[in-house]
């Protein structure tokens, strides 16, 4: 059996080998390391299939978030409304740009953005919204448009755990996650579900103008050669980054169902442990299991994250502290009570090996030590 880890990035290399190798080399005899031909096309293929107007390549997810924040006319002390269970990234941004970030709890089944939660903390102050689509699954967007609406409010999907994850409104309609708030942000950090071999990042918007402020914005606010408009930063996509996932662009469909196949194994092995809670999955987003998290309900979560690694069986506690309680994102005068989802999670959650090349010999060796733990 192949080493057990939770990614296995050199697995899914070795499928593809050829056509990674080709179209690295390809760069290399161009030298156009900067912005070269594999940039544009990139782009380009990744707007068709997110079908979304204009798609702006960055360095990495978290300058994409940040980006996305200085295109709008955001000022200091603005709150910005966001989840308490996320990547940190997500929060330090906003804080960055001296924003006034505001925590806010989530749903006990999927993990995203508590609609109750975003309601309440909506103030004369609140400017914008960020959803994140955690774990793979989309956030409940269709209500929390209509109250960003209602309010006058921007939204910033962030999509680094769920690119191709898919939406359907009430009506019918599907859309991809990423494209349905005024900006879509995601991460090609290797282990995301379209991963490069390195850094990358993107911003996604139907809004023309938004885009063309983007596109100055990351080349230093210059929209003509040395006259600087705004003030930008230095963000770009390798050109290496972009030949590579111009490769594993079609391979993104087949990534997650894989990814979705190995979820429903899983899923279907726990099913009659009580003390296990399978990851939720709504009828208003499929998903993508950018990571599949277990919910342990007895209160043994950290005993069995031990007893896994005793066992040599790779493990992660995403996450492991609510952000409010972060040293760099206390708040004064928490009310605890108002982050009940996020207090519980911390302590239950546990995340499982998952990616693209997992083996049902694999899976089921994890099931098993899993379940004789609960024996
Ligand atoms: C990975 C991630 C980011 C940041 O992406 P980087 O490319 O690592 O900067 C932001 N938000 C979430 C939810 C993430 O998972």
């Amino acid at each position: 059996m192949k080493e057990l880890t939770m990614v296995d990035l050199k697995s899914q290399y070795l499928e593809i080998k050829e056509q990674i190798d080709t179209s690295i080399q390809e760069v290399i005899n161009n030298s156009t390391f900067i912005n070269g031909p594999q940039v544009a096309s990139f782009k380009n293929n990744l707007a068709t299939y997110l079908d979304v107007k204009n798609v702006i390549p960055c360095a990495n997810g978290t300058d994409a978030l940040q980006i996305a924040l200085m295109a709008l006319d955001l000022a200091p002390g603005d709150e910005v409304i966001t989840v308490d269970f996320t990547f940190a990234a997500t929060v330090e941004v906003v804080k960055l740009l001296k924003l006034t970030p505001v925590l806010i709890d989530v749903e006990e089944d999927t993990f995203n953005m508590s609609l109750d939660s975003l309601k309440k903390a909506i103030t004369p102050k609140t400017k914008a919204i960020i959803p994140v689509h955690l774990f793979g699954q989309c956030a409940h967007m269709e209500p929390i448009l209509q109250i960003a609406k209602e309010n006058n409010l921007y939204v910033i999907e962030d999509t680094a755990q769920a690119l191709g994850a898919s939406y359907t409104f009430s009506d019918g309609r599907v859309q991809k996650a990423g494209t349905m708030g005024t900006l879509g942000t995601t991460s090609f950090f290797p282990s995301k579900n379209l991963g490069c071999y390195g850094d990358g990042g993107a911003i996604f918007t139907n809004n023309d103008a938004l885009a063309h402020t983007i596109k100055g914005m990351v080349n230093h606010g210059m929209y003509q050669k040395y006259y600087y408009d705004v003030v930008g930063v230095n963000s770009r996509l390798d050109s290496i980054q972009a030949a590579i996932l111009n490769v594993k662009l079609p391979y993104l469909d087949a990534y997650n169902q894989a990814r979705q196949k190995a979820a429903a194994y899983y899923t279907q092995a726990f099913k009659h442990c009580k003390h296990i809670s399978t990851p939720a999955t709504s009828e208003f987003s499929n998903h993508v299991y950018h990571q599949y998290t277990l919910k342990i309900t007895n209160g043994k979560r950290d005993e069995l994250h031990a007893y896994l690694k005793e066992k040599q069986i790779p493990n992660a506690i995403y996450y492991p502290v609510a952000l409010h309680n972060q040293k760099a994102y206390k708040t004064e005068n928490v009310i605890e009570e108002n982050f009940a989802n996020t207090n519980r999670l911390i302590k239950q959650v546990i995340s499982l090996p998952m990616h693209t090349e997992l083996e049902t010999e694999q899976q089921e060796l994890i099931v098993e030590i899993i379940l004789n733990f609960f024996k």
